[in-house]
């Protein structure tokens, strides 16, 4: 089944999917570890994308229902 991909032109307030207020942030390469990101990873806020980059990426995660947002293309 092919996934459905939602674009956004900004990080959504709440999940069109589900409704969600959670939405969290991908953050991509590598980032400089802190206490701080740690408990905003636990927290759900961010979600580590790794360092393999392509030009069409997922932006957000809705840590409801796990439907990646990804950037509105020009
Ligand atoms: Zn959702």
């Amino acid at each position: 089944m092919e996934k459905e991909i939602i674009r956004v032109a900004k990080k959504p307030g709440k999940c069109p999917v589900c409704g969600s207020v959670r939405i969290a942030n991908y953050i991509y390469g590598i980032p400089e570890f802190t206490t701080e990101l740690d408990r905003h990873v636990d927290d759900g806020r961010f979600i580590l994308g790794g360092c393999c980059i392509t030009d069409d990426d997922p932006l957000y995660r809705c840590t409801g229902c796990k439907t990646d947002f990804y950037r509105v293309k020009p």
